[in-house]
């Protein structure tokens, strides 16, 4: 499927759920959470009947996110489900790993073909104070459960929260010491991210190129999309960034995004889209559904331009109720 420039689209990102058990200060507030109500949420049914059209239309690699995916009831079965369909080539999650030790079995029954777990600091007063309420061994051990299973790719996601040298480096160094890749990623200018100093990939990797030695860069293809990677002497796993300010990678998006509450979103920073859960619930055929999915990326933004003029009405809602 290809959107109105020429782009093919063949990734969703879907959010089960916008409920979370961590409180990330970039991306959700303390308190006064307001969370959906459960029947305005898609059910698996309909996330399942989504990706089916959306796979009969080209689409071959859903990712599972939130709010914090593990936190909705039977995640596998929509994993196992997912997987099922004709089209899908991959199935993967993104997890913010506190749940993960529990889940990853059955996750890996359901047939998760990869796992990223978000994780910004592994200091553990500091991982207190990012996520407010949790706790760093609980993310380990999901992440040692995760790394159980050698056919399952791993990779940790880390928003850079600090500009402590120390910091970087420390995460970093878990592709030294586990067979995981290690992503910095710019924080965007989005709901409570907005209020955040801003880390540049350059400003991090000289940091991580003064203490490890030079980088240098792997064109290997590890993932869905935007990231880039580079090779570290003596490292198990790749460093990689994904910097979607410093480094714009509008013209190669692959992605559309699914909320929660079904909203098709085609771009990160505008409101753009269409109510896909008003679509099923007013009773539409697959062909219908088919249709308006299809018109719907035709519509797809041409580029994000935070930190230019706007293209289109700006979105209002914040990452864990988007997904990512
Ligand atoms: N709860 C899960 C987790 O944390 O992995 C999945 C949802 S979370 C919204 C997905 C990813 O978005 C996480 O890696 C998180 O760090 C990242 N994120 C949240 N707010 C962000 C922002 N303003 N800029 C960049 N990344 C952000
Ligand atoms: Fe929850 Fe993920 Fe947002 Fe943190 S980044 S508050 S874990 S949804």
């Amino acid at each position: 499927m290809k959107d109105g420039y020429g782009r093919v689209i063949d990734y969703v990102r879907i959010s089960v759920t916008d409920r979370c058990n961590l409180r990330c200060v970039y991306c959700m507030p303390e308190e006064g959470v307001k969370v959906l109500p459960h029947e305005a949420i898609l059910t698996y049914d309909e996330i399942e009947r989504i990706c089916r059209a959306m796979a009969k239309l080209g689409v071959k690699k859903i990712k599972l996110t939130g709010g914090e995916p593990l936190v909705r009831k039977d995640l596998p079965e929509l994993v196992r489900a997912i997987k099922a369909l004709p089209g899908i080539e991959k199935v993967t999650i993104t997890t913010n790993g506190v749940l993960l030790a529990e889940r990853m079995d059955d996750l890996a029954a359901a047939g998760i073909d990869a796992v990223n777990i978000s994780m910004d600091t592994t200091d553990p007063e500091l991982f207190a104070q990012v996520t407010r309420v949790g706790r760093i061994d609980a993310v380990m051990d999901g992440l040692k459960a995760a790394l159980s299973y050698p056919e399952i790719p791993v990779k940790i996601n880390c928003v850079p929260v600090t500009s402590e040298k120390e910091n970087f480096v420390n995460m970093a160094r878990l592709a030294k010491d586990y067979p995981v890749h290690v992503r910095f990623i710019e924080i965007m200018p989005i709901g409570y991210g907005k209020q955040f100093e801003f880390h540049n990939e350059d400003s991090i990797r000289a940091v991580l190129e003064s203490e490890f030695g030079a980088f240098t860069p792997c064109h290997e293809i590890l993932g869905n999309g935007p990231s880039h990677y580079y090779s570290v002497e003596g490292f198990r796993g790749k460093i990689g960034f994904i910097s979607s300010i410093s480094h714009k990678f509008c013209e190669q998006c692959n992605r559309v995004r699914l909320t929660a509450e079904g909203f098709l979103k085609t771009c990160l920073q505008y409101e753009t889209g269409n109510d896909l859960r008003a679509v099923l619930r007013n009773g539409c055929t697959d062909e219908e559904l088919e249709e308006v999915i299809s018109r719907t990326i035709a519509g797809k933004p041409i580029s994000h331009n935070f930190n230019e003029e706007k293209i289109a009405p700006e979105e209002c809602r914040s990452m864990s109720q988007i997904g990512g």
